[in-house]
């Protein structure tokens, strides 16, 4: 395709969790024209796919919002930058020509850019499976690894299993709803937030820890048990369930980030203090990135992705300013 039928965009952002969200939104206030690609259907990144019914506490300036109420807020603030949006495409492969426009390929066009914001957060999204009977076959008929829709989960048994926050949130979530709720964790402590865990303790949800995993799933069609065993001392426990809800954390797979050509130490990829990655006119930043001091935060993800595009602003335009000064 010849350069003068491409639609080269000054800013391209790949991901559009609340990092990519919010940097549409800041790419426009600094003038720059600017496209987000998502392989989901919708924005939100993890937010609207692993936990759009959880509140959030630690976002500057509110006390509480939930999850899917933030996502509606940040699109509509990315939309005031006229951001376009290309969603349900993958980003497999990213090529920088000779002539510095960096061509961004997915299954079903290409996309053109000047430069481009990777806020891929953890890639696809892949929730760790248990390698124990019936799983994989009652998965969607009981087996949960993520909640869309907590009202299904009213007046049912439901167990948990994990020990993280997902898990945690999920049961504090659930629990006004649900007819009972148990926890099996296999280890002696939480990876959790310890006001999670102390609220988790004052409610009705029933703990069963440390050391009790999952033994086996039972039922035929739907869930119906699931056995639990204390590895320490070979007790077994029987849970009839209508639903069982893993949060036992996820793979990261970066699929094609990893072919990229940026530089990645361990599923994640490596930025300076810009937030350049080693290809020019390639920033990330989000829940991807790795700098010191790194932290997966929705707050620290936005600072990174502003800092991103400021700087990115002064590769595309060398006179401009970096600071923006206030909006
Ligand atoms: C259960 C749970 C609770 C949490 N609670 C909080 C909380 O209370 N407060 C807080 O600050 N943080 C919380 N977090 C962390 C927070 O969700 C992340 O820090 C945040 O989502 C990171 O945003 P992101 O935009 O970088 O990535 P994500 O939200 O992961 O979004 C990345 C997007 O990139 C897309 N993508 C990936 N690869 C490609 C590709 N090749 N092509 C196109 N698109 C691609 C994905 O589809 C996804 O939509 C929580 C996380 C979990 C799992």
């Amino acid at each position: 395709m010849s350069s003068q039928t491409e639609d080269v965009y000054d800013i391209t952002i790949i991901g559009a969790g609340p990092v990519g969200l919010y940097g549409a939104f800041y790419a426009g206030l600094r003038g720059a024209r600017v496209k987000v690609i998502d392989a989901l259907p919708e924005v939100g990144g993890a937010l609207k796919a692993l936990y759009p019914e959880k509140y959030i506490y630690d976002i500057a300036g509110f006390p509480k919002v939930l999850a899917k109420e933030y996502v509606k807020m940040a699109y509509r603030q990315a939309a005031t930058s006229d951001a376009s949006f290309a969603l349900g495409r993958r980003v497999k492969d990213i090529l920088r020509r000779d002539d510095g426009i960096i061509e961004l390929h997915t299954k079903r066009e290409i996309h053109y850019s000047r430069t481009v914001i990777v806020a891929c957060g953890m890639g696809a999204f892949m929730p760790r499976r248990l390698d124990v009977p019936n799983v994989r076959e009652l998965e969607g008929k009981g087996i949960f690894y993520a909640v869309k829709n907590f009202e299904r989960f009213r007046d049912k048994r439901v167990v948990i299993v994990g020990g993280g926050d997902s898990a945690f949130d999920y049961a504090l979530a659930l629990e006004p709803l649900a007819k009972s709720i148990d926890m099996i964790h296999r280890s002696a402590s939480f990876a959790a937030h310890e006001d999670s865990v102390e609220k988790v303790k004052r409610s009705n949800v029933t703990l069963h820890y440390p050391y009790w995993e999952t033994k086996a799933v039972h039922g035929a069609g739907s869930v119906e048990a699931l056995t639990a065993i204390q590895t320490q001392t070979g007790v077994e426990k029987y849970f009839p369930t209508d639903a069982i809800l893993f949060n036992i954390g996820f793979l990261a797979n970066l699929g094609p980030i990893k072919n990229w050509g940026v530089k990645i130490s361990r599923n994640n990829v490596i930025v300076d203090e810009f937030m350049r990655t080693n290809l020019e006119g390639v920033y990330a930043a989000g829940d991807i990135v790795t700098h010191q001091g790194k932290i997966n935060l929705i707050t620290t993800g936005c600072g990174e992705i502003a800092v991103a595009v400021n700087h990115a602003k002064t590769y595309l335009d060398p006179k401009a300013k970096l600071s923006p000064g206030h909006s």
